[in-house]
């Protein structure tokens, strides 16, 4: 059973949602915990997700960078492989749907802000149009080089993966242009190659909606303060277009301003929770 205080919070977070006139959904990685996907939290979390990496000693800001795909491309895309294969088998957690549900009973709809690389969103079928992956796509590639803006879909690639020594052992996916090797179209650490216009262009499309939003209120899902870009986004949202926060996150909750709401649980609790009282509240 939850405190009276988390009860609290939880209608008040009903409130909050119920008022808005749009939703914004701003998720960074703990909101896949509940799908079954790894967060990578801290070195130790991720060596456990990789235990051939550990191995070797090789932190994920070593291996998600350009350099590591120009020094051992194989092993890159042994990492990068799996997780294209993790994410094309995992099913979203029923805490996608409840938000596309809210979303859909706002004047002006959602609109998503993710730093999550593994394309659940359109998995869990919200609108590609409604999307802004600040850090690209895993979905996507782009030349490692590159010889051109070009970015094109992952599709027609299916990497197998040596897991125990996370190895790419099928071929290279390659740049169609220059037949050099292609890679995710992420933005990597050190990454100064990485061609964003399909970020731009999301950008775009979503600075467009919250023009004309008056009232959004904004849930941030698993975003913690160690990349803080999708914290920063949330801030933004409430600084400037008059939003309010509900801040989801099993470790750091707290808000600033106490008019928002901080949630201390996963985010699949949360939102099951929060949709029990909006029902509640709508009979
Ligand atoms: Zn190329």
């Amino acid at each position: 059973m939850s405190s009276p205080s988390t009860e609290n919070s939880i209608a008040r977070a009903a409130a909050l949602i119920n008022d808005a006139d749009a939703l914004v959904i701003a998720a960074g990685a703990g909101f896949g915990v509940d799908s079954g996907l790894p967060d990578f939290r801290g070195t130790e979390g991720f060596w456990k997700a990789y235990p051939a990496l550990a191995k070797s000693g090789i932190a994920f800001q070593d291996i998600a960078s350009p350099d590591a795909f120009h020094a051992h491309a194989q092993q890159a895309w042994g990492f990068y492989g799996h997780r294209l294969a993790l994410y094309r088998r995992t099913r979203p957690h029923a805490g996608f749907s409840l938000l596309r549900k809210w979303g859909g009973m706002k004047r002006h709809g959602y609109s998503v802000f993710t730093s999550n690389v593994d394309g659940q969103f359109e998995v869990a079928g919200f609108d590609p149009m409604r999307l802004h992956e600040c850090h690209g796509s895993i979905h996507h590639l782009q030349c490692l080089q590159p010889c051109t803006e070009a970015v094109w879909p992952a599709d027609g690639v299916d990497p197998v993966v040596d897991e125990a020594r996370c190895e790419l052992t099928s071929p290279l996916p390659r740049c169609p242009h220059c037949g050099g090797i292609a890679r995710p179209n992420i933005l990597m650490f050190g990454d100064w190659s990485w061609i964003s216009k399909r970020q731009d262009l999301q950008e775009t499309r979503q600075q467009r909606w919250l023009a004309q939003v008056r009232q959004p209120v904004v849930i941030e899902l698993g975003a913690g303060t160690a990349i803080a870009t999708v914290r920063h986004f949330a801030h933004r949202i409430v600084r400037q277009h008059n939003g309010r926060l509900v801040r989801i996150n099993p470790r750091e909750p707290q808000v600033a301003d106490p008019r928002d709401v901080g949630l201390a649980m996963g985010a699949l609790d949360a939102l099951g929770a929060i949709d029990a009282a909006l029902e509640s509240m709508q009979s």
